[in-house]
């Protein structure tokens, strides 16, 4: 475990160079990103907070929140004990939450995983699961814009917070150095070994197909295909680890064409900062 807790966290590595010219309707967005952290009467959920409140992590993801993008209204950014498994967006508190008991499963995952994780480096280990984090607070900084800055969608709000978390990291994080897109392919791969449909009752069929998520398969394979058609080397590499196939690869430019397309028409407005594909 500790080697986890040594894993949260390092990186701070986006892109702040060139600021984009800010229309007057920008000057009215007063919103902040505010980091927190909960606290548990749990001693072992008390100490991956703790571990990772020495990580300053929330203000990390606060901080690049503020300095990417516009928010009409102030969003909590940090961590708690949530009594289970989870990380969300609460419309209701405006807030990203991403709770110790998901931090705690990653690292059993990690631990557990002999074939890939457990052969990395220690460095590498920590900057994987660094990733993994930052993967899962894009997502929930989709949800958080679409119902802070009130942006129109359609089709599945789960499936544009994850063309937004790829897209984000393709066009804000430098991936040579921080990898977000393997390490959360990995992850839902872990998630879809956990369930076996064969074996599922009926019940727990019905709740699992009625679910709002995508597949753990099918995420990976539309984060893979997205990232692929952006024809950047992260890509590339996400797509050989996902083995998408031929078939879908083939669509994949144009998938991501259409991503960025919706980005740049709903989104676009509330960057501080130029996507790297528009500099
Ligand atoms: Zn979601």
């Amino acid at each position: 475990m500790n080697k986890i807790l040594f894993g949260v966290l390092l990186f701070a590595g986006c892109c702040l160079k060139s600021y984009a010219a800010l229309p007057f309707e920008q000057l009215l967005y007063k919103g902040r990103a505010i980091p927190f952290y909960g606290v548990s009467q749990d001693a072992t959920q008390q100490q991956l907070l703790d571990a990772v409140k020495r990580s300053n992590l929330s203000e990390r993801m606060a901080g690049m929140t503020n300095a990417t993008l516009h928010l009409k209204s102030d969003i909590g950014v940090g961590f708690e004990s949530c009594g289970s498994v989870n990380a969300f967006y609460s419309r209701q508190r405006h807030a990203v939450v991403i709770c110790s008991e998901l931090i705690e499963t990653i690292g059993k995952l990690a631990v557990a995983d002999q074939d890939v994780m457990g052969k990395l480096p220690r460095e590498q280990f920590a900057k994987v699961l660094d990733g993994l984090i930052w993967g899962i607070y894009f997502h929930e900084l989709g949800h958080a814009l679409v119902d802070t800055n009130r942006i129109s969608i359609t089709g599945r709000e789960e499936d544009v917070a994850d063309q937004f978390a790829v897209w984000f990291a393709l066009n804000y994080v430098d991936l040579s150095r921080q990898p977000i897109l393997m390490p959360t392919i990995w992850f839902w791969r872990e998630m879809s070994k956990a369930r076996n449909l064969p074996t599922m009752s009926q019940d727990q069929l019905r709740h699992f197909l009625s679910d709002e998520h995508s597949l753990d398969e099918q995420r990976i394979y539309n984060l893979a295909c997205w990232a692929y058609g952006s024809n950047t080397p992260a890509g590339n590499g996400a797509a050989r680890y996902a083995r998408l196939p031929e078939q879908r690869a083939q669509r994949c430019a144009g998938e991501y064409a259409s991503v960025d397309r919706g980005m740049m028409t709903h989104f676009r407005k509330f960057f501080r900062l130029r996507p790297l594909t528009a500099r």
